[in-house]
Order: C-alpha cells, then sequence, then structure tokens
C-alpha cells in the first residue's frame, strides 16, 4: 500500500473533517443576498462578537475581503501604507490600485515583520496637491509565520490614528498569532478599524473569510461585495464550515505550531541546513540550490509535497500529522546523508 500523501506547501490545502461537513450538511440556508440566509448570519454574529467588532462580512476568499477592506477604506487617489511582503501588495494582484485606483506606499518590513514607525511616519505625505492622500494603515499578523509584537501593534495603530490615518489587519492567519501569544482573538485585534481573517488557512474551512468592522464600514463593504461578483445566495452551506471553524479549530492551532517546532528542530539537526525557528505554523529551510531538484524528487518519491525554492517554506496544519512529519525529517535526513 502506498503511503499517504503529506502536503507542506500551505495550511490552505487541508479538507473538511468529518463533523465540519457535517455542519455543512445540517446546515439551515436562505438567499444571503437579501440578507435571509440564517448560518452566514450567525457566522458574521460569531465572527463580530469573538474579535470584538460591531458587524462582520462573509467573503469568498481572503483577496476579496482584503479589497473589500481597501475599497471601504480608501478612495480614487488614497494611498495604503503597506509592507514591502505583505500579502494585499505583493499577492493579490494588485486589486487595489487595479480596482479600487489606490495607491500603495510599500515600505520595508523589519526582520520581526513590523513595519518601523519612523517609516510611516516618513511616508504620511503632508496635505498638498501633489501628493496621494495617505488614508490607511495596513498590517498583517502573522507575517510569514512572524507574531506582530504585541507592544508594536499597539503603537503602530496609535501612531496612525493619531495621524489620521485608519488601520486594518490582515489578520489571514490572526487565530495562530492569538494562540501563540495566548491572548483572546479580540486582544489580538486591539487597535485595528478593520480585520480579515481566513477561516480557509489553519482553522480548516474549504473556502470563505470574514472582515469584522464597524457597522458603517461592513455596509459599504456590503456593496464592494456585491459589486466584486462576491455576492452569494445560499451560502450558509459553506458558513457552517466557517462556523464549524471557529468553534472548534482555534484553540488546536496550538497542535500545528508543536509540529511545526518538530520538524524544524529535526531538519535543524541536519550539517548544513540553515532552518528558521518557527513562531507558528510556518517556517523556512534554506536549501543549496544545487539540491532543490534532488530534494524534491525525493520527497516526491515519498509522497511528501512542497513548493520547492531555495528558501523553502513548511507549513503545517490539521491534515499534517505528526507522523508524517517524522516521516518529512527522515527523508530530508536521509537525502543529505547520501551526498
Ligand atoms: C491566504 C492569504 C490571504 C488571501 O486569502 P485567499 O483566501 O487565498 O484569497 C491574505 N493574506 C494572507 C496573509 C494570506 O496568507
Amino acid at each position: 500500500m502506498s503511503e499517504q500523501w503529506i502536503d507542506l506547501r500551505s495550511d490552505t490545502v487541508t479538507r473538511p473533517s468529518p463533523a465540519m461537513l457535517e455542519a455543512m450538511r445540517a446546515a439551515d440556508t436562505g438567499d444571503d443576498v437579501y440578507g435571509d440566509d440564517p448560518t452566514v448570519n450567525l457566522l458574521q454574529d460569531t465572527a463580530a462578537e469573538l474579535f470584538g467588532f460591531e458587524a462582520a462580512l462573509y467573503a469568498p476568499s481572503g483577496t476579496q475581503s482584503n479589497l473589500i477592506a481597501l475599497l471601504a477604506h480608501c478612495g480614487r487617489g488614497d494611498e495604503y501604507i503597506v509592507g514591502q511582503e505583505a500579502h494585499t501588495y505583493r499577492y493579490e494582484g494588485g486589486g487595489a490600485a487595479v480596482l479600487g485606483s489606490i495607491q500603495p506606499q510599500p515600505l520595508p518590513n523589519q526582520a520581526d515583520g513590523s513595519i518601523a514607525i519612523a517609516d510611516i511616519e516618513a511616508n504620511i505625505k503632508p496635505d498638498d496637491v501633489h501628493f496621494a492622500r495617505s488614508r490607511l494603515l495596513a498590517l498583517e499578523n502573522t507575517i510569514g509565520g512572524r507574531v506582530l509584537p504585541a507592544a508594536y501593534v499597539a503603537q503602530a495603530t496609535a501612531y496612525a490614528h493619531q495621524r489620521g490615518l485608519a488601520t486594518h489587519l490582515d489578520g489571514a492567519r490572526i487565530c495562530n498569532a492569538a494562540v501563540q501569544q495566548g491572548v483572546s482573538l479580540r486582544d489580538a485585534v486591539q487597535g485595528f478599524d478593520s480585520v480579515s481573517v481566513c477561516l480557509s488557512k489553519g482553522l480548516g474551512a474549504p473556502v470563505g473569510s470574514v472582515l469584522c468592522g464597524s457597522r458603517a464600514l461592513i455596509e459599504q463593504g456590503k456593496r464592494w461585495r456585491k459589486m466584486l461578483g462576491g455576492g452569494m445566495r445560499q451560502a450558509g452551506v459553506i458558513a457552517a464550515a466557517g462556523l464549524y471553524a471557529l468553534q472548534h479549530n482555534v484553540g488546536r492551532l496550538a497542535d500545528d505550531h508543536a509540529n511545526a517546532a518538530f520538524l524544524a528542530a529535526e531538519l535543524g539537526k541536519i550539517p548544513g541546513l540553515k532552518v528558521s525557528t518557527p513562531q507558528t505554523n510556518i517556517f523556512y529551510v534554506e536549501v543549496p540550490q544545487q539540491h532543490t531538484a534532488g530534494l524534491q524528487a525525493a520527497l516526491q518519491a515519498a509522497h511528501i509535497r512542497v513548493s520547492m525554492a531555495p528558501r523553502l517554506r513548511l507549513v503545517t496544519h490539521l491534515d499534517a500529522p505528526r507522523a508524517g512529519l517524522e516521516r518529512t525529517a527522515a527523508v530530508f535526513a536521509a537525502y543529505f546523508s547520501k551526498l
């Protein structure tokens, strides 16, 4: 019998568990464009309550949820300050610029994932016809698996507000950050005017994100969501999975973090491999360029899927059990021992 595949490319690869599928099967539904879907409404109310906001909006993806937030905070000719490594800036097709005429002001991310306050300060534009209007500071937590220091978040969001900017958090993996810090979800998003949370990453839902914010922001967001094609009908079927994820899969993220720590420690024992120390469920291995192809082949043969690169990102999740990680560590060790 061939071994089960283990997929360490991302925590988006998880499949709904039998209990989650049962919750989806049992979901009460209605037409969500009319606001009639009780399961979507419950998911939105639950998310708003958990994260400490007035309201929330269910969106088909994190990309759309972030875009809705940017469109709701910024108008044409406004700009948002964002990290050079941030998902909204780098990996969302330039949607804010393409669809919102919103100019990004990307700034370097420091080693801990933060954007230096001095850099923010130096890049908020004065009210002058030459400049775009600086409107929003967007941070990301976790970013590349790193948890933004709580003191930094407090300082940066307070500074932005003091300068008249709104604040948005791309909290695709904010639950990982909260679990790592041992704080409530509410405390983890303190200081932000809006937060986008992915249900389809480590939380294990097949699809969906929620955007949390003030009632006014979410009302505006609803209009943008419809325009972007994100108004769904009997979405309760998938929202039920998101609700199940929020109710059952937050605390267990600690297992993913422990598994990442385990795998990183095992790989770190291999001479010549440089491995980052994971804070959450994502870490990086520096694979010498001449070994990327060979290692990729060895992993593939052992039914282990990665996105091979000289800076290899490995991601643990609820469908990557410890046994699979032990197997992964063994394949790495065997490959490098034969050199
Ligand atoms: C995955 C991700 C998103 C976007 O989510 P999709 O559902 O894949 O569109 C946004 N931000 C971060 C940090 C992510 O990791």
